[in-house]
């Protein structure tokens, strides 16, 4: 028997086990994905993998920002406004205080 077969058994008491933790629950209890309906989540496990979800999400932003922001600063260091009297200590503040 593969482990594939093994989570997707149904439990003694009528419920299916979750493919993602293995618990075995009641089979309203788990959401069924769309292109393989065989496969049984628990509702635990739809969180987590929707936490995951949003922090993959939130990293590729934050990368693609830190990536804008390393643009504006090599044009801003080719052109020397980092050392102009008035606008260059704001830009220095700036660059220190960006989060990314
Ligand atoms: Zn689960």
């Amino acid at each position: 028997m593969s482990a594939e077969t093994a989570a997707g058994e149904t439990g003694a008491a009528g419920g299916s086990g979750c493919w993602c933790c293995g618990r075995v629950t009641a089979e309203d209890a788990l959401i069924r994905l769309g292109n393989h309906p065989e496969v049984g989540v628990c509702v635990s496990c739809v969180r987590f993998l929707s936490r995951r979800a949003r922090d993959y999400q939130a990293s590729a932003v934050r990368s693609r920002l830190r990536g804008a922001a390393e643009s504006v600063r090599s044009q801003v260091m080719s052109r020397g406004w980092h050392e102009r009297p008035v606008v260059g200590p704001a830009l220095k503040w700036i660059n220190r205080h960006v989060p990314w």
